[in-house]
């Protein structure tokens, strides 16, 4: 078997799927993406096609190291993110030709169901209530909200009261019927976090994320000195090489790589691997859509250590395409109590709606992410 052709589509809301077919029929599908830079992903996908068209499918471990290493420059989100479309696309394709889902490949299920967890947007505590009630009767009990707003480097305890007053409300509503973490979204500095991981410790969120951007991540050991609450980060590291030095240097207790952003799913095994190693937990990122968070299943399902799985339904970001609007088989990605089952179909388990996909591709807006500034006109973290 041999590949013959990538076709990309970029769709609303901000993903961009990938179909790679093969001269025995057999295609496999991808998402590769990064948000907000669809087009040059797109790019790096066409040019990586050199290493592609005219190979075995097959040799998916050859096909990653010669993607990865065939150009003396390397790593970083497009090049990452691309390797990880293609990656998806090409264990797609050899589950179909096998008969059997990806999970299988790996291994195996070392769990029956996943825990599942949803975003809540809205900053006024009354929106993000309703969200939250509304998602509970969707069966969720485990959510993620924002930490706070706009953060200056150093900032008032004015601001920082407006952060803690939302997560206190939640608390109050809710009591423990429910876990949240929150994310800080990098938009955070290092002077910042320590004063609001400490604020916000008494209402024992499940987790931090971003408590500072990954760029400042040897600020990660120095914070979770200072706090009981575990510190969540992954989202913008893109390979086993981006990991091994925060996992080295401590301080993160769950990973979160993002299977469309990491070299997909042959990385992201690893990178569960590695986390396992130091007693880390992992919980994918995924934000995207439906073969993003199918290839996160397929390793969460072969992983002891996966803890959570992020999904999108009903995000903020979903302006003009839901999780499961291209996607045939919707009743095999349904919620259970929040949970989610194994896929059962060979491959991802995903069966497109590649007609749709087509259409709509056709008009397929640029998502660009919020451009902040700070009151004096710097500009500011998102
Ligand atoms: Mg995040």
């Amino acid at each position: 078997m041999k590949v013959t052709r990538l076709t990309t589509y970029r769709l609303a809301p901000r993903w961009m799927f990938l179909k790679i077919d093969t001269d025995e029929g057999v295609s496999g599908w991808g998402e590769p993406v990064i948000e907000g830079r669809a087009r040059s992903v797109e790019a790096a996908v066409h040019e990586l096609s050199d290493c592609l068209v005219g190979q075995d499918p097959s040799r998916i471990n050859d096909l990653w190291q010669t993607m990865y290493r065939s150009g003396f420059y390397r790593g970083g989100p497009i090049l990452m993110s691309a390797i990880a479309g293609i990656d998806q696309a090409l264990w797609d394709i050899k589950g179909k030709v096998l008969g059997v889902p990806v999970y299988q490949l790996l291994g195996g299920l070392v769990r029956d169901r996943m825990r599942m967890y949803s975003w809540v947007g809205g900053d006024r505590p009354a929106e993000v209530v309703a969200g939250i009630r509304k998602l509970q009767e969707a069966g969720f009990d485990t959510f993620k909200l924002n930490g706070c707003e706009k953060m200056g480097l150093v900032d008032s305890s004015r601001t920082v009261d407006a952060a803690v007053k939302v997560v206190a409300e939640i608390r109050e509503t809710f009591g423990h019927s429910i876990e949240f973490g929150l994310d800080f979204h990098g938009r955070v500095a290092a002077p910042m976090a320590a004063v609001l991981i400490k604020e916000l410790e008494p209402f024992r969120p499940l987790f931090i994320e971003e408590p500072v951007l990954a760029e400042q991540a040897e600020h990660y050991p120095r914070l979770a000195a200072r706090t009981s609450i575990p510190l969540a980060a992954g989202e913008r590291m893109f390979s086993r090489f981006d990991f091994k030095r925060v996992f080295a240097a401590g301080g993160i207790s769950i990973a979160q790589p993002d299977l469309s952003h990491a070299g997909g799913i042959t990385e992201c095994h690893k990178i569960a691997s590695m986390a396992e190693a130091y007693d880390i937990g992992l919980a994918p990122h995924c934000p995207l859509g439906p073969l993003a968070l199918a290839a996160s299943l397929h390793v969460d399902f072969v992983s002891r250590n996966a803890v959570l799985q992020e999904q999108s339904m009903g995000i903020h970001y979903n302006e003009g395409a839901e999780l499961l609007d291209y996607v045939l088989n919707k009743d095999d990605f349904a919620f259970h109590d929040g949970h989610m089952l194994p896929p059962t179909k060979p491959g991802l388990g995903v069966i497109v709606n590649e007609e749709l996909v087509i259409e709509r591709s056709k008009s397929a807006p640029d998502w660009r992410n919020p451009v902040w500034r700070h009151e004096d006109g710097a500009i500011a973290e998102w």
